[in-house]
């Protein structure tokens, strides 16, 4: 489009206006059409978390045109970010991931409301956050949050898009409940910390997050414009490895004894010990306790470190020194995080480098 196109001598360009102009080559395709394409405009879509998966699926949301996108990100921008988070630049270093995005997101598309919020999305603010979204796309790093997102959705009815990267492969999983298996379904419960691979220890190519954010909004559209559920099929998790180029689709059961969506259990957003995040006073370090009582393999938490930095192993705690961040991690789960007085810095490092 050309840059002033105005209606008329003296009217400046309102391009919020000119949505036939604009998403004429979406609403060409018989799978979306001008009925789809109204309904996208009228759609309230969250994402929780933008990194490399959640700033590349906004882009998608705003360009396509989508009424409401909701970012939520408790992070700020950082140097090894730029590699893959494709909404920000050097200008953005030390801001907050959801005010630099909701920056430049309103540069591409000024008819879209997009609402950010620098906030940890955790039980106390997540159905304040989540009810009323049309579709949930996952972009955390995190396994505690998924369940968290699955209790609200599986609770209020909400369709929510389960994805994952790292390394040089990811995955995709719609979840309708009522109609397809739940989060749980596929995991029941959260792994042994530090078992999980995280981008911070197995590294990322930077191709992978934009595949699967393009999957999720693939399916965002289709769920919004009513075609999934249209087509009826058996429930799915998409399996892509972008070195390898490999494209899997596995069949997902729904659990008969599924705690969440068998069994009605809303663990994570009706956990009655919360994970507790301490300031600890005087000392310029914040202290994370797990919610329920976990034990850590120190030893293999261990060797999963040490390429990162410089590690220190006792029998009951580990010490971990990477640049400026420092942790304590004790066996059962308690971590304290040193140079650090804001709670929510604090958390994505444990979800770092703990991996939860
Ligand atoms: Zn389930």
């Amino acid at each position: 489009m050309k840059p002033t196109e105005g209606d008329g001598a003296g009217t400046p360009p309102d391009p919020g206006n000119r949505s036939q102009d604009r998403y004429c080559r979406q609403s060409l395709l018989p799978e979306i059409g001008t009925e789809g394409q109204h309904r996208l405009n009228d759609s309230r879509v969250v994402i929780v978390g933008l990194g490399a998966m959640g700033s590349s699926a906004a882009n998608f949301l705003v360009r396509a045109g989508i009424g409401q996108v909701v970012l939520i990100d408790r992070d700020l921008v950082e140097l090894h970010n730029l590699q893959r988070q494709i909404l920000y630049t050097e200008e953005d270093i030390n801001r907050p991931k959801a005010v630099s995005a909701a920056e430049i997101l309103g540069k591409i598309n000024s008819s879209v409301a997009v609402e950010a919020h620098t906030k940890d999305l955790n039980v106390s603010n997540a159905e304040k956050f989540l009810v009323g979204a049309d579709v949930i796309l996952d972009g955390t790093d995190n396994l505690q949050t998924r369940f968290l997102i699955n209790d609200v959705c599986v609770k209020h009815h909400i369709p929510w898009i389960y994805a994952g990267a790292v390394g040089t492969s990811g995955m995709v999983m719609p979840i309708l409940p009522g109609s397809t298996p739940c989060f749980r379904c596929l995991i029941p419960s959260l792994p042994a910390p530090g078992m999980l691979p995280t981008c911070d220890i197995a590294g990322v190519l930077n191709t992978i997050p934009g595949l699967i954010a393009s999957l999720e909004c693939t399916l965002a559209y289709e769920i919004l414009t009513g075609r999934f559920e249209a087509r009826n099929e058996t429930a799915y998790l998409v399996h892509i490895d972008a070195w390898r180029q490999t494209f899997d689709r596995m069949a997902v059961r729904r659990r008969a004894d599924c705690p969440c969506c068998g069994e009605g259990q809303l663990d994570f957003l009706d956990a009655v010990s919360r994970e507790m995040i301490t300031s600890l006073c005087g000392r310029d370090a914040i202290q994370i306790t797990p919610a329920a009582p976990m034990e850590i393999p120190l030893e293999e938490l261990e060797v999963r470190l040490k390429p990162l930095g410089e590690v220190k192993f006792t029998p009951y705690m580990l010490t971990f020194r990477s640049g400026t961040d420092e942790l304590s991690i004790f066996r059962d789960g308690r971590v304290i995080i040193k140079g650090t007085k804001d709670e929510a810095a604090a958390r994505s490092l444990y979800a770092r480098y703990i991996g939860l």
